[in-house]
């Protein structure tokens, strides 16, 4: 069930439903929105009975939900979240790039492409730590010690850290260096990790799983806001296809696909969609184009010596030549007013 507070309505009023849900033993999710409030209940098995609060002082309605989500969808919040991650943010009109390594090798390597990302305006910093190898031999990543280095960057490049916790034990210690929890596509229904992001401070970039549906991300978003963190930023980085030429099919519909139906900020990682070197530009181009968020991008200072997915890696020039393109293409639809 979903309840529309009235557009006047008082903190005492929304206060008021949010304890009448908790008594009946279910959870209220208070969504503050430009012209109203609504409220998200989740926990219930059943269907809840509406007219218990359609009477309450300052609900507009109670509207039954009869899709699978609560959330993440536009009926919750019609505007779209804007995720803040210290003074940089995704969502809300401008292009988000997140750029990094693959993996943290040294502090020399993080160093020397957190000065190329840093210099190319970008304000998020990414880089694997621990690293799901899909061979256990394998560099599998620094581990904390990659973490402290991402930590380090932050503070003498300022920018935001974003980076992937495997499992439990690696959301905490996430939770002490970054700025941003990555859920990897491998990872995408380890129910027990969402759930433990879902109760982080920090915020999630959940990437879609190699084979999910749309219905499957968007579930799996649900569980990480179940738990209270909002701060969702969802990410398409392909799907296995027939298809050999690419490492997987990039899902540009997923971005109009999402828009449709969620408030959460899309954007699109077009390294992990090619795999290829040549086809990261253009299809970041194709991912800005249709209107995502920010792009994700792996770049290295020297692509040949990369101890991971070395064959995607732009090179710092690459990347600086690509970004022009993005926001000039940016700069278009959003004169169109063809982004949100
Ligand atoms: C990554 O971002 O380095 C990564 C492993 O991505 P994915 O989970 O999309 O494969
Ligand atoms: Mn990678």
């Amino acid at each position: 069930m979903l309840i529309v507070m009235k557009s006047g309505a008082s903190d005492a009023e929304i206060a008021g439903v949010a304890r009448a849900i908790e008594q009946l033993g279910f959870k209220p999710h208070v969504m503050p929105g430009a012209t109203r409030t609504a409220i998200g209940v989740t926990g219930n098995r059943g269907s809840v009975d509406t007219a218990r609060f359609e009477n309450m002082p300052g609900v507009a309605e109670a509207i039954r939900v009869s899709k699978p989500y609560k959330l993440i969808t536009l009926d919750l919040q019609p505007d779209a979240t804007v995720v803040r991650v210290g003074d940089a943010a995704i969502g809300g009109g401008d292009l988000a790039i997140i750029a990094g390594p693959c993996a943290i090798e040294s502090r020399e390597q993080a160093f020397a492409v957190a000065e190329a990302v840093q210099k190319s305006g970008a304000k998020f910093f990414r880089g694997g730590a621990f690293k799901p190898r899909t061979s256990p031999y394998e560099f599998s990543g620094l581990g904390e010690e990659g973490l402290k280095i991402m930590a380090d960057v932050r503070d003498r490049f300022g920018l935001r850290i974003v980076t992937e916790a495997l499992d439990e034990p690696g959301v905490d210690l996430v939770e002490q260096y970054a700025d941003m929890i990555q859920i990897g596509a491998r990872n995408m229904q380890n129910f027990t990790l969402l759930r433990r992001a879902g109760r982080s401070r920090l915020p999630v970039l959940l990437k879609r799983g190699m084979a999910a549906t749309l219905d499957e991300w968007l579930l799996a978003a649900e569980y990480i806001m179940g738990e209270g963190n909002y701060n969702v930023v969802l990410c398409e980085r392909g799907v296995r296809t027939f298809t050999q030429h690419t490492r997987n099919t990039l899902d540009i519909a997923a971005v109009p696909a999402v828009r449709r139906i969620s408030h959460l900020p899309v954007i699109i990682d077009a390294s992990h969609a090619a795999g290829k070197n040549y086809m990261v530009s253009p299809l970041a181009r194709a991912g800005v184009a249709a209107g995502a968020d920010g792009i994700l991008v792996e770049v290295h200072h020297n692509p040949d010596v990369a101890l991971c997915d070395a064959a995607q890696a732009l090179t710092v020039d690459e990347y600086r030549q690509m970004l022009q393109q993005l926001r000039a293409i940016h700069d278009v639809i959003s004169r169109n007013g063809a982004t949100p």
